[in-house]
């Protein structure tokens, strides 16, 4: 990368690579934010800058020697781990000081220049201080005093979550615990389900309403976080504060409960301060990946205590949700966008909303960036690297076979000419899903079944998502059938 025309390329590259890093570094910044809170996001991990790649290892900067400890120290491995699920081919997270804008931010060794290019960045453009705030002194300290009033993220609130379906009931549990905390039958109120479907989201907005109300004193942290103060009490010798300020507040949230498996003393601590707060009629919501009975590892006793109240799942996503949940994420964004294209992105990213949402708002970034309306054609541009790691590789024929086996028709009956309802339904939804889960198209679809023509295809999608809408249960049926070939 020296010298002449070489050197005007290395430019044009460096600035490509930085706008790509910037939209990969936003995604995470988001993604740290729910994992971490607001409020030790802002503290520590925003103060970040994007620094060059090499070879497997990406530079990231900090401002002081000692907020880079910091970070180091409590953050480092997550952010490895955060850039290798972004960027699979950075493999090492190296940090370093430099200040912001400043000459050192510039990698000597190839020129790479990357300010703090984050959407962040760009919505504040705001100068940040030059000094962060708090590094003023020991943080083991200000850790433990700090107030257990609740970082809550201010956008996850009732308002923005979008109901449907899967999470009506969890959903409405946390609404009335909203309004009347404490009530019997629903404390504590345990929300459980996969990644990215909610149930942050969900207790923040338990949080906010009762702050909002401001009757009550509310706590919410993840289970690592109260792992993590616990340890830093016993070492501060402070246990005692601890515990009297958990249990002085109304409603205690705690998220992610299956971080506690293996902790035998967290989960001690925490059983004991479940206990004290419930027998002092203060409400306990809690979070978990599985429901309780499905947590093995945790203490039978925790376990049998936390499914005493309310249960409430939610459940994987639905293409009806998904395409809600964009509609309402693009209007709220300002930014046109095709319903041809949630349509396409509801088809195509199914894992969780955490996802989706990722994909939608790199998509909104690059609007704004580009001033360009968004188009199918830019989405999967843009998109690329995320559709293809959620390109499902489905065959036509894998869907026929698990078709058949599950309305218990022969495969051959796929292609054959027959008519009688109990086999042309389930050859309807075959062709249906091959349309919804492959990238083949109607003809494709109609040779593979008996030579039929695209018409008969098109006419089946037609059909199945009609029968879709009036019949639950079989909405049901082609819903499992559909995770089940994803999966
Ligand atoms: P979980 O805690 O279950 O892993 P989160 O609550 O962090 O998931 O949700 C991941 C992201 O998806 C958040 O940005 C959240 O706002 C969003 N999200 C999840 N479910 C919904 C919903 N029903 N409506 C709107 N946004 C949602
Ligand atoms: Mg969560």
């Amino acid at each position: 990368m020296t010298g002449g025309l070489e050197g005007y390329d290395a430019v044009a590259e460096a600035n490509a690579q930085k706008s790509v890093l910037a939209i990969h570094w936003s995604r995470i910044c988001e993604r740290l934010k729910a994992e971490v809170g607001e409020v030790e996001y802002r503290t520590w991990l925003r103060q970040i800058t994007v620094g060059p790649v090499d070879e497997d290892e990406i530079t990231l900067y900090l401002p002081t020697r000692f907020l880079r400890d910091w970070v180091r120290g409590q953050y480092g491995d997550r952010l490895g781990t955060l850039w290798n699920a972004e960027v699979p081919a950075i493999r090492r997270v190296e940090l370093q000081v430099a200040r912001p804008g400043s000459a050192s931010a510039t990698s000597p060794a190839d020129g790479v220049t990357v300010p703090a290019a984050t959407t962040e960045a760009r919505e504040e453009a705001v100068p940040r201080p030059a000094v962060p705030a708090p590094v003023a002194e020991e943080p083991r300290h200000a850790e433990v005093r700090s107030d257990l009033a609740a970082p809550l993220d201010p956008r996850f609130t009732f308002d923005t979550f979008v109901v449907g379906k899967p999470n009506e009931f969890a959903y409405a549990c946390a609404r009335r615990v909203a309004e009347r905390p404490s009530s019997p039958g629903f404390n504590p109120l345990f929300l459980y389900g996969g990644v990215g479907l909610g149930k942050t989201h969900l207790m923040h907005a338990i949080g906010a309403e009762l702050l909002r109300e401001g009757r009550v004193s509310v706590a919410y942290m993840s289970a690592e976080k109260f792992m993590y103060r616990f340890i830093a009490a016993i070492r501060s010798q402070s246990t005692m504060e601890f515990k009297e300020q958990l249990r002085s507040v109304d409603v205690l949230m705690i998220d992610d409960l299956q971080f506690l498996i293996g902790k035998d003393n967290t989960q001690e601590e925490f059983f004991h301060t479940f206990n004290a707060l419930v027998d002092a009629g203060r409400q306990i919501v809690v979070s978990a990946d599985k429901s309780p009975s499905d947590l093995s590892g945790l203490e039978d006793r925790l376990r049998t205590r936390l499914g005493c109240g309310m249960v409430a799942d939610i459940h994987a996503t639905t293409f009806e949700l998904r395409i809600s949940i964009l509609e309402a994420k693009a209007s709220a964004s300002g930014v046109v966008v095709p319903a041809k294209v949630l349509e396409f992105l509801a088809h195509k990213i199914t894992s969780n909303v955490r996802e989706l949402e990722g994909a939608l708002n790199r998509l909104i970034a690059h609007a704004n960036l580009f001033g360009r309306p968004v188009t199918l054609e830019a989405t999967q541009d843009v998109l690329h690297d995320i559709l293809k790691a959620h390109d499902r590789r489905v065959t036509i024929e894998e869907i026929q076979r698990k078709v058949a086996e599950h309305w218990n028709i022969r495969l051959t009956d796929m292609s054959s000419a027959r008519r009688a309802r109990a086999v042309a339904r389930p050859r309807q939804v075959a062709m249906y899903l091959a349309k919804q889960l492959t990238s083949r198209s109607l003809p494709e679809i109609g040779r593979k079944f008996g030579n039929r023509d695209h018409t008969t295809v098109m006419h089946a999608v037609t059909r199945v998502t009609e029968l879709m809408e009036q019949d639950p249960a079989f909405a049901e049926d082609v819903e499992l059938l559909r995770r089940m070939l994803e999966s």
